[in-house]
């Protein structure tokens, strides 16, 4: 049976360490980091993500800035917002919390956003940094998994790692890191042939789909180390990854749960990425 990647332990430690950075940074009589998060509309899964950040942000004594907007709000509401946030010296991170509604352009706004202060790192600059290996803000899912990998030793230089999902928040720059990292990245998709042939060739696995059970545990080579970023609400309610577990979790040596897993790494990184922030702009 494959060890469980505790996501929620070492992301409390993670706090734990940003928390004691702050309370430097007071002590020096310098700022306490400030983080703006955007929330516009109402879809559920983003209000509980934002709730999230916020209650991290107050347990480890950031100033979290809170804006809720209506789902009528215009692109150029939300600009001047970004705007006003992007030269307030108390802010060091603005996140816009994504999905945004359909009648606005994610791309547009998330440019708009000062590369200093774009803590989600979704901002081309940042990935373009990252992918010419000088990374500045990383993107937090994978940022929280490299982290994540780390704490348990795994060493991922030379490994196959077979990352499923290419989106521009998971797959994508998940690959650059396991590059970053001297990994062997091979990245799937939804026109990926074989995909079953892609997993069973991989050391670790990262699954960033979004389709609960996805990836059979039968696929999965030997000892291979599986992370699964999926977050998927089944009807009765209950929370499952893109990684079917129940199998998985009597092939793998290692294995992220979900919930408990790369969700939390998410948030430290984050957190870890404002007080970058602000200590490059102290
Ligand atoms: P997305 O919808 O933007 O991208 C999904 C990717 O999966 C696409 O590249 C698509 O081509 C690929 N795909 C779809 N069907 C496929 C198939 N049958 N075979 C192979 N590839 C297929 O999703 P996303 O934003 O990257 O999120 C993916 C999942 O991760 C979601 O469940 C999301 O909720 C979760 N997520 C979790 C965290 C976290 O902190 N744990 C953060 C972000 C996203």
């Amino acid at each position: 049976t494959a060890q469980l990647i505790d996501g929620k332990k070492v992301s409390e430690k993670c706090l734990n360490t940003i928390r004691e950075r702050v309370a430097q940074r007071v002590a020096q009589g310098l700022r306490v980091p400030g983080l703006a998060v955007i929330l516009v509309g109402d879809n559920p899964a983003s209000a509980v993500y934002v709730r999230n950040k916020n209650m991290a942000c107050e347990k480890v004594g950031f100033q979290s800035f809170s804006y809720h907007l209506p789902n009528e709000t215009t692109e150029d509401e939300l600009l001047s917002l970004i705007k006003k946030l992007n030269e307030n010296a108390a802010v060091d991170g603005i996140l816009v919390q994504l999905p945004l509604p359909p009648h606005l352009d994610s791309q547009k706004i998330l440019e708009k956003i000062n590369p200093d202060k774009d803590v989600d790192g979704f901002h081309p600059y940042n990935m373009g940094r990252l992918s010419q290996r000088m990374p500045l803000m990383r993107p937090c899912t994978p940022k929280g998994i490299m982290t994540l990998l780390k704490e348990y030793n795994i060493d991922v230089k030379g490994k196959k790692v077979t990352i499923v999902g290419a989106s521009n928040i998971v797959g994508r720059p998940m690959a650059l890191e396991m590059l970053l990292a001297g990994a062997t990245p091979t990245v799937c998709h939804r026109f990926t042939y074989d995909l079953d042939k892609e997993v069973a060739a991989a050391d670790i696995v990262v699954a960033a789909v979004g389709k609960p059970k996805l990836i059979k545990g039968e696929w999965l080579k030997e000892g291979a180390i599986v992370v699964d970023v999926g977050i998927n609400r089944l009807e009765n309610g209950t929370l499952c990854g893109d990684v079917d577990f129940d199998v998985a979790v009597e092939r793998a040596a290692m294995i992220t749960p979900v919930p408990g897993g790369v969700g939390p790494m998410t948030i430290a990184s984050l957190l870890e990425n404002t007080l970058e922030a602000a200590e490059l702009r102290d």
